[in-house]
């Protein structure tokens, strides 16, 4: 696959995708010149400072994985910031790179931006056809508003900048926070500590009846190059598996992968979220992509980057 790109800036480089994707340029383009700028070296809500970070840098592609992002309970906790926070950084780099002559621009957003009760497999055109999930519509707000600012962009002024909307990610650099984090790596933790604790039951949060799709994020690393390097890319594409599976069937997944024989329990006090979130890939598909890392073995990766970090001391729990 051929890259007409001398210079990459890849926003988010610490987090889960940024890092993953740089991961993979390394891996497969090793010729080209990745950008990155730690948080405290560049604020990208500012956009003056991000306009001068591109002029002094000169990237000729930027792909967009900065995001403030949280499960559940942090998306209902802190809405001002996921909002605030996510509309400032979207808005302000897509408009500096645009000013800067930036080729190719991809920014990345979730699948949350689709509405709560939307048919499913949820088909791109579904946005904005009725009310976003309660729980995190301060961040699917704000991935709304970068993912139409890319399209009125190429639309207005015919730039190649565009989106991808990866289904709920897991792998290699996740968030293990206790209470912040996403099901999977909420889970892993949990359950390794019952493990070790031998605790004799555990419990997930809400019923367990939610249906979730799951993709591993160096599969999504994979997506974000191939989405780069098409002619013609989607305004925003879904990025999934295709396959859900309910909150208890994966407990019980993890429960097996990770060794632990308790019982598990359910806790209705927590929020269960949206009912089901399955998207429908025929849209990446057509552009020539299918994921090749399966739920089963992801979870074994998982669990391995899981224990890595904690041997190493450098687990992320933020
Ligand atoms: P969502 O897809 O935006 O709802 O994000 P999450 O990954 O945070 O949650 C997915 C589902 O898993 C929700 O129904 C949660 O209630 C459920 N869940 C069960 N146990 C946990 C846990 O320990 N952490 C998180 N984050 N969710 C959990």
């Amino acid at each position: 696959m051929e890259l007409p790109y001398q210079k990459i800036f890849v926003t988010g480089h610490r987090g889960m995708v940024g890092s993953a994707f740089c991961r993979l340029l390394a891996r497969k383009h090793p010729h080209i010149q990745v950008i990155t700028a730690p948080r405290e070296q560049l604020d990208l809500t500012r956009e003056s400072d991000v306009r001068a970070f591109l002029e002094a840098n000169r990237p000729d592609a930027i792909v967009f994985a900065a995001s403030r992002v949280g499960g559940i309970i942090a998306n209902a906790t802190y809405p001002v910031e996921f909002l605030s926070e996510n509309v400032q950084m979207a808005i302000a780099t897509i408009t500096a790179a645009y000013e800067l002559g930036v080729k190719r621009f991809l920014y990345l957003g979730s699948t949350c931006i689709y509405p709560r009760m939307a048919p499913q497999p949820i088909r791109e055109e579904y946005l904005l056809t009725s009310p976003l999930e309660e729980t995190n519509e301060a961040y699917a707000l704000a991935k709304i508003v970068g993912l139409k600012l890319c399209q009125y962009y190429r639309k207005q002024y015919g730039v190649l900048f565009h989106s991808a909307m990866p289904t709920n990610l897991y792998g290699t650099g996740d968030n293990y926070h206790p209470n912040h984090s996403h099901v999977i790596p909420g889970l892993i933790r949990r359950f390794h500590e019952a493990k070790i604790n031998g605790a004799e039951t555990i419990s997930i949060w809400g019923t367990g009846k939610p249906r979730r799709e799951f993709l591993y994020v160096d599969d999504l690393a994979d997506a974000l190059l191939h989405l780069i390097s098409i002619h013609n890319p989607p305004d925003w594409v879904n990025v999934g598996s295709s396959t859900d599976i309910s909150i208890l069937e994966l407990a019980n997944l993890v429960a097996r992968t990770i060794g632990y024989q308790g019982q598990i329990l359910t806790d209705p006090s927590k929020p269960d979220g949206t009912p089901r979130k399955l998207t429908d890939t025929s849209l990446m598909q057509a552009t020539g992509w299918t994921p090749t890392i399966e739920l089963g073995e992801g979870l074994k990766l998982a669990y391995e980057d899981f224990l890595t970090g904690l041997s190493n001391g450098n687990l992320r729990s933020q």
